[in-house]
């Protein structure tokens, strides 16, 4: 690309920041906007404050290159941008509804310093109309009665390997009504040569949680299939292959676990389940989604209980505390509510996690475990090691030397890390998930 477009991105976090960072890569200038002043100053001095892969190298080499910068103030990115991106957090409220305020907030900011025409994106993920009330809430507080257009172009990054998701997307998803945001868009989107899906606001917005529900359904189905194979002496990991290597279903996204955790998927079932009671046509086999869910960790809990009889007094060691590998991201992981639970019955639980402990630290409910320094310091002398996130390091591990360090050598591996007939082999009593627990051969 000649000469890069001027772009704003308000929200530099997981999203906001890998989005700026990778915009600035192929050649636009970025300014990334945050109202936290102690993410803009960390970020200012060369410190990232989020781990991803690649991203602190990305970020370091457009800030040299002078195409990405970090500010506090919403109105030097909106002065100096022709399009300005939303990527702030739409979090769930009790009753499951998104809020929406945080939205709210920064389209009254933009309104309020707009003197020229921008396209407004919003890339957050919300409920379907919200693009209307985000233009009706800017034409409210448009003092200068500046011209804009309202976009939506929802962003489908997956955390642990968002660089080279954003870098190669698989489509790109913009919803607009004019046809003049829609050419600025797709000048922005140019040098990544994705396929571009143009659709009109609703539908696009209804897209990103459709993908996302879609994707846990398929998690909740391959976990109800472990149940049965459970109960029925079937092997769940045969069982997915068979089931994969249909081209129409694919085998991504059928592996049995612990269930699904983290800042988006719980979040936006819940807000796609209120979504659709909230417009007369409820999304019920949602529900039982999110109740597979839910009973796939109570079912892992049981077995644990079930093999230790009681979990007083215990020593169990937790590998993993991210709600999946490659992250430090811990929100709404499964695993910190499996220590939790496992505290609250008595256990002394000592944990370990390759990027997940300083978050880990400050959550209230799991302040009674103990945070180690590796993965074997935290399985000195458990009676019982349980494995909660797929991190490679923990699949690498020599596992005789776990066995010789651990009191007891009892595994319940809730992300079928393993091979069972290896772990027999070491000395292990081995659980996971749809699969018969073996004992040593
Ligand atoms: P995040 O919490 O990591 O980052 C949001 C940032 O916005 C924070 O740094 C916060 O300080 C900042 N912020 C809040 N209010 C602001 C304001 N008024 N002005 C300026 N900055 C403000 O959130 P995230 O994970 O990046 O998610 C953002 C949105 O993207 C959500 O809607 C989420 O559902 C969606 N999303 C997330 C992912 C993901 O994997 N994390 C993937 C796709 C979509």
């Amino acid at each position: 690309m000649q000469h890069g477009m001027n772009l704003a991105i308000v929200g530099s976090g997981y999203v906001g920041l890998v989005t700026g960072a990778c915009f600035a890569d192929v050649g636009h200038n970025v300014i990334c906007v945050d109202n936290d002043p102690r993410k803009i100053e960390s970020l200012r001095a060369g410190k990232v404050p989020i781990y991803e892969p690649g991203l602190e190298e990305l970020i370091h080499r457009n800030v040299a290159a002078q195409r990405l910068r970090f500010t506090g103030s919403i109105k030097e990115g909106v002065d100096h941008s022709q399009i300005i991106f939303i990527a702030v957090p739409t979090p769930p409220q009790p009753d499951g509804s998104v809020d929406l305020s945080f939205i709210e907030k920064v389209a009254r900011e933009i309104a309020g310093v707009l003197t020229d025409y921008r396209v407004i994106v919003d890339k957050s993920t919300v409920p379907v109309k919200t693009g209307e009330k985000v233009a009706e809430s800017i034409r409210r507080y448009n003092r200068h009665g500046a011209k804009f257009d309202v976009v939506s172009n929802p962003e489908f990054l997956r955390e642990g390997c968002a660089v080279a998701d954003l870098m190669q997307p698989d489509r790109i998803v913009i919803g607009a009504q004019s046809e003049h945001a829609i050419d600025l868009m797709k000048k922005v989107y140019e040098p990544f040569m994705a396929p571009i899906l143009v659709t009109d606001v609703n539908s696009a917005e209804l897209i990103k949680h459709a993908a996302n529900s879609f994707l846990a359904l398929k998690i909740s189905y391959i976990n109800a299939v472990s149940a049965i194979c459970e109960a029925s002496g079937a092997d769940i990991e045969k069982v997915a292959d068979g089931i994969g290597m249909d081209r129409r279903i694919g085998r991504n996204f059928l592996n049995a676990g612990i269930g699904y955790g983290g800042s988006c998927f719980p979040k936006d079932i819940a807000a796609f389940i209120t979504i659709s009671e909230q417009l007369g046509v409820p999304f019920t086999l949602l529900k039982e989604v999110q109740r597979i869910n839910a009973a796939q960790k109570d079912r892992f809990l049981k077995t644990i209980r079930d093999t230790l009889w009681v979990l007083r007094e215990k020593h169990i060691a937790v590998w993993g505390l991210t709600f999946k590998p490659d992250t430090d991201d811990i929100r709404s992981s499964v695993a910190i509510d499996l220590v939790a639970d496992m505290l609250r019955e008595g256990a002394h639980v000592s944990v370990y996690d390759p990027k997940g402990m300083e978050r880990a630290c400050e959550v209230a409910a799991i302040k009674g475990a103990r945070f180690c320094e590796s993965a074997l310091d935290a399985a000195e002398g458990a009676e019982a090691l349980v494995i909660s996130t797929e991190w490679s390091e923990f699949g690498n591990i020599d596992l005789a030397v776990v066995k010789e360090k651990m009191t007891t050598p009892i595994v319940f591996d809730g992300r079928n890390l393993f091979d069972p007939t290896t772990m027999a082999k070491v000395g292990f009593r081995y659980h996971s998930i749809g699969r018969a627990p073996l004992t040593p051969a």
